[in-house]
């Protein structure tokens, strides 16, 4: 887990804190399928700027993740650029909205922050390209490597000659 220990940083209204941070990654599950944060470890810029009712916290970082495409399970790739804020108010008085949950006792979890800010960003699709054309519904084959359509079933001969039988009785 990255944290960072606001304890020891005396920042005065106006005042900016800038640091780059190694912060490492966890994997995502979605829908069953695993998706890995490559590399696991990156760097984060974490902006700490002091206003005169509170406090913000600004998080970003590039992140490259590895999976299965969502539609025929080939290799994923997917770049995302993450930009994250949070708040925390000097004197909250319990309005959760003015709070951070990523703050607790001084220190901010960077790791949690992350690991939401990286689910908020993910697309509804992940997909080996845009144009992914999937699994063949029929045979399950890849139509990206074999594309093809079955057409119309065959009706079957045997089932036509009885259907023709039963016609005429
Ligand atoms: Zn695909
Ligand atoms: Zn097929």
């Amino acid at each position: 887990m990255t944290t960072f220990n606001l304890r020891t940083l005396k920042l005065r209204s106006g005042e900016q804190f800038r640091e780059e941070r190694e912060l490492r990654l966890e994997p995502l599950e979605l829908g069953g399928q695993r998706y890995v944060p490559v590399p696991e470890t990156v760097p984060a810029q974490l902006t700490i700027t002091r206003a005169s009712t509170g406090t913000v916290f600004e998080l970003a970082f590039d992140v490259r993740l590895h999976g299965p495409c969502m539609r025929c399970l080939d290799d994923a790739v997917l770049d995302l650029p993450i930009s994250a804020r949070e708040y925390e108010a000097t004197s909250p008085e319990g309005d959760e909205e003015l709070r951070t949950p990523y703050l607790e006792d001084d220190k901010l979890d960077l790791s949690a922050w992350a690991r939401d800010a990286l689910a908020l960003a993910l697309p509804d699709k992940i997909l080996c390209r845009p144009d992914c054309a999937g699994l063949c519904p029929v045979c399950g084959k890849n139509l990206n490597d074999e594309p093809h359509d079955h057409g119309e079933p065959e009706p079957d001969s045997r089932w036509a000659a009885l259907a023709d039988l039963k016609d005429r009785l």
